[in-house]
């Protein structure tokens, strides 16, 4: 699975910098020059990180960074600050803000997809390649297998994702409109109902080999994936 980047920078050539070095680390990058515009990519689908500019026109970054911290849909949201700003007590506000890293501009581009890659590891292991395994159920993003002890569980790919999406968020409760977002992405016309289908042809994959109840209906509000 390939991690999205959404890169809020309102400097055409410090954007194009980002993305062209993000693009050669194997990541998708999406270029907003606004925090506005950055938050209407948002709204349409969660990046898997945020390299947010401090500095930008109308709402500046650290505005937008304490916004997304206090926002449910949002307040995970891995976000890398950028900034000219050198001054010890800056680097406190960003980190107060929420930010996950900071990085002062001018940068070394190798070293920014460095720190890309250390916040996903840190924050989001299986964006990083890492197998998850939980109960004796593993699903390795790298090669899109899911395997039970030396047996290999055949997921269509919806299936897949949806796995992925509830392994790699345990224990919490999730609604359809939230699955619908993480996992297909809000702006396609889905039906709510749709995700039911899919949890269920999931549950018939797994059962053979005693993972379906680790899939769990809570009434009235979606689904938890069981992950003690
Ligand atoms: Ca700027």
């Amino acid at each position: 699975m390939i991690p999205t980047i959404l890169v809020i920078e309102d400097e055409p050539a410090i954007q194009e910098l980002l993305a062209i070095n993000l693009k050669h680390g194997g990541f998708d990058v999406i270029r907003a020059g606004s925090a506005e515009e950055g938050l209407s990519f948002i709204r349409a689908a969660l990046p898997d990180l945020l390299i947010l500019d401090w500095m930008l026109p109308a709402q500046s970054g650290i505005s937008l960074a304490k916004k997304l911290r206090s926002d449910d849909r949002t307040k995970e949201l891995p976000i890398i600050l950028l900034t000219a700003r050198v001054h010890e007590e800056d680097k406190i506000l960003g980190l107060e803000a929420g930010a996950d890293d900071y990085v002062t501009k001018p940068f070394s581009p190798k070293e920014l997809v460095a720190r890309v890659r250390a916040v996903l590891r840190r924050r989001a292991p299986h964006l990083a390649g890492e197998e998850i395994e939980i109960g004796g159920l593993k699903l390795n993003p790298a090669t899109h297998r899911v395997t039970s002890g030396d047996q290999t569980i055949e997921l269509g790919p919806s299936e897949f994702r949806l796995l992925f999406y509830l392994m790699t968020r345990p224990e919490r409760v999730h609604t359809r409109a939230q699955l619908l977002d993480g996992v297909w992405g809000d702006h396609v016309f889905i039906e709510e109902r749709t995700v039911d289908v899919h949890i269920r042809r999931l549950r018939a994959a797994l059962e053979p080999y005693g993972h379906h109840d680790r899939i769990e209906t809570v009434r009235g509000t979606g689904y938890r994936f069981c992950g003690n």
